[in-house]
């Protein structure tokens, strides 16, 4: 069975080697050295200064919320996984749904501008698929209208807009670390910022918002734990490898798929993609349905990545139109990609989509 993803894992005696650390330390979690040596080794590699490795990525969108200050309309793609827009309800905050670019499926710098309004207090956009969305023209109309900004890089770790980390942009920039994305700990996230004391803040909100017996903040607890660090101290050494395995398989796609009718999202100029998914865009929801019910005849399973359009889910108060990424959904669908997927199995998708698109 071929999945859209398979998650990396490193050589068992390796993780091993940490748990021996663990197990002899018996320090389990609550800010670990594994924890601490991860964090220093992913603020190098991103070259960013302030960042904190925490439980999921959908908490750490919430914190970001939260140690923002907002709590009226926050201004969100409709095209991205649900802890987006979930995020800002959890937080009894308003979604706003500005729709997205027809080119890149990002969020639509003129669509958020249509929509600011005197209760509008941030920005949450998406870099969908690992490719970032227009942060230049989203930082400008920040500026221009006193909003924050939160970037959800759920999917860009590793990914880079004019030779910096995209997780360095925004007031503050989240990642998650689950087992599906590029970079894993099994479960994690990382919150990215470039204010010291909005770091201070979100360090303490990551753990119950005391330090011994000095409480500061109503806190929660984003912790992570030694294990998922050691986790992670495993497989980012490994990571430019895995994102150029992934470069080579995007490309055979590439190469080999038939594009007279199908489309796939441009990757912005002066991005450095990581290579985090394959969509492909059919003419239509029908043509998508069959392609998918042939490859899952020969236990081939590529996801509807994002479906449905966010702005549609039925616990929403109000009905916000997104024609564009309405339509995009019912159209998008990802193929396999991860590092080691076999290169028949590209040979057979290709063909397979060929025949039936
Ligand atoms: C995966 C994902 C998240 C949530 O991350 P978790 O670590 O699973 O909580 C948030 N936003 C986007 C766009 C995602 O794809």
């Amino acid at each position: 069975m071929i999945n859209v993803t398979k998650s990396y894992l490193p050589q068992l005696d390796e993780y091993v080697h940490y748990l021996e650390g663990i197990w002899e330390r018996v320090h389990l979690t609550n800010n670990g050295p594994l924890v601490r040596e991860l964090e220093k080794q992913i603020k190098s590699y991103l070259g960013v200064d302030h960042l904190l490795f925490c439980s999921n990525g959908t908490i750490v969108l919430q914190m970001a919320i939260k140690a923002l200050g907002l709590t009226k309309e926050i201004i969100t793609t409709p095209f991205s996984y649900c802890a987006s827009s979930h995020a800002i309800l959890w937080e009894n905050c308003t979604p706003v749904f500005a729709d997205v670019r027809p080119d890149d499926f990002t969020i639509d710098p003129e669509q958020i501008e249509r929509l600011i309004t005197p209760n509008t207090e941030a920005i949450l956009a998406t870099h969908v698929y690992g490719n970032p969305c227009q942060i230049e023209a989203i930082d400008a109309l920040a500026r221009k209208h006193g909003l924050k900004v939160i970037y959800d890089g759920a999917h860009a770790f590793g990914a880079r807009y004019k030779g910096q980390s995209v997780l360095s942009y925004g007031d503050i920039s989240t990642c998650s670390f689950h087992a599906t994305k590029v970079f894993h700990t099994v479960e994690g996230g990382l919150i990215v910022c470039n204010d010291p004391k909005l770091y201070e803040k979100l360090g303490l909100f990551r753990s119950f918002g005391h330090r011994f017996d000095d409480y500061f903040d109503v806190g929660i607890n984003a912790k992570n734990s030694e294990l998922h660090a050691a986790m992670g101290l495993c497989n980012l050494p490994r990571v430019p490898d895995l994102i150029e395995a992934r470069r080579q398989r995007f490309g055979l796609y590439d190469a080999q798929l038939d594009f007279s009718s199908l489309s796939r999202p441009v990757i912005q100029p002066e991005v450095e993609y990581n290579y985090a998914y394959y969509p492909i865009v059919f003419p239509t929801e029908a043509k998508l349905l069959e392609v998918k019910a042939a490859l899952e005849a020969v236990q081939i399973f590529p996801r509807r990545y994002f479906y449905p359009s966010l702005n549609t889910l039925p616990f929403l108060k109000e009905r916000q139109s997104c024609p564009v990424s309405e339509d995009i959904a019912l159209r998008a669908l990802c193929l396999p990609m991860y590092p080691d997927l076999e290169i028949e199995v590209i040979d057979q998708v290709c063909e397979i989509v060929n025949k039936v698109s």
